[in-house]
């Protein structure tokens, strides 16, 4: 609080590609400051999908990667900065260097694996939740924040949660995540409407995309209960792709009966992405630590690759029996 009271500049800042979980945050922790009397400059790193576009606030959140001349100064400039989501610098790509010589105060808010604490001044980090919003809730809960609590703050808290739980089908098997939610759903918000509005406004292309993924470019490996998809460039453009489009793809790998592990490779950017999901107590971090320069979760995390796509999914079916062992 104090830190906050004294704060004359306030960046609050999320990883790159940014998903429910970071624009979420972002925008209620943003909506708490306002009305402390606090301005606070939100900043991605780069451009979230457009099915969030709608959460009040939305747009005035500005991307590192179309004015990284201003942005950067007022990164340096500020004296406090929120890190919302992400663990270590390393997920904040080109803006990495100048949020790490910012001389700002760094406030950790998040619940990722292996949280890089040396980077932070303060670091409210909890792998148990769910998520970033949930981690907030009771940060702004324990702050006495809850009475000024309205409409907007608990619609953003509430798609971050929903969309890093899978719309309340993993990381919530503890009862917190229903209670918050339950709280939340009491300031008058249209639970339906939020779901459609986040899951049900994809494009054509979108929908042909996903048949094309899961019919041409979905490959099944028993003997390791693994199934992989990838898309390349050409097919992404091919199916007219926006950023979101590819958003949820992996799950349907992993939806597949025996399979425990599930990886899809996308070429984006002149880079290989890749998200890795699981079931039970087959490690991702670990995997995606290890092979691809990535982290997140037990059941869900990212990496990237430099490589080819062959090289890339080559390598990946290399190192999947270390994997399962
Ligand atoms: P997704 O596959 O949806 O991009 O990411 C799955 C989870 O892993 C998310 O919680 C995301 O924040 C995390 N994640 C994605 N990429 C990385 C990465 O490069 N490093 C780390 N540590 N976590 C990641
Ligand atoms: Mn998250």
């Amino acid at each position: 609080k104090t830190c906050i009271g004294d704060a004359q500049r306030i960046c609050v800042i999320c990883h790159s590609n940014p998903d429910g979980d970071a624009i979420g945050s972002m925008l209620a922790l943003n909506g708490c400051l306002k009305k402390w009397g606090k301005t606070a400059q939100l900043i991605a790193p780069n451009d979230f999908p457009d099915n969030l576009r709608w959460l009040d606030g939305a747009s005035d959140i500005q991307l590192f990667n179309k004015h990284q001349h201003s942005i950067g100064a007022d990164l340096q400039q500020a004296d406090l900065i929120f890190c919302n989501d992400f663990q270590s610098f390393a997920r904040l790509n080109d803006m990495c260097k100048v949020v790490e010589h910012s001389k700002a105060k760094k406030v950790l808010i998040d619940h990722h694996l292996l949280p890089e604490l040396s980077q932070f001044d303060m670091a409210f980090s909890d792998t148990s939740v769910s998520s970033t919003c949930e981690l907030l809730y009771g940060i702004l809960q324990t702050m006495g924040f809850l009475p000024q609590f309205d409409k907007a703050i608990a619609e953003a808290l509430f798609v971050g949660i929903m969309t890093d739980t899978g719309s309340f089908s993993y990381s919530c098997n503890h009862h917190s995540v229903f209670d918050i939610a339950a709280q939340l759903i009491a300031y008058d918000i249209d639970v339906k409407h939020i779901h459609e509005t986040v899951y049900s406004t994809f494009s054509e292309y979108r929908m042909r995309l996903l048949g094309f993924c899961l019919s041409d470019r979905l490959t099944v490996i028993p003997e390791h209960k693994t199934a992989y998809m990838y898309l390349t460039k050409e097919d992404l453009l091919r199916f007219n792709y926006i950023k979101g489009d590819t958003e949820g793809i992996v799950n349907y790998a992993l939806s597949i009966k025996n399979v425990v592990f599930a990886a899809f490779f996308t070429e984006v950017d002149g880079l290989i992405r890749i998200s890795f999901r699981s079931k039970g107590k087959i490690d991702t971090n670990t995997f995606a630590k290890t092979y691809f320069n990535g982290g997140g979760h037990l059941n869900a995390s990212g990496g990237n690759s430099t490589e080819t796509m062959a090289e890339t999914i080559a390598r990946f079916e290399k190192e999947l029996p270390n994997m399962l062992t």
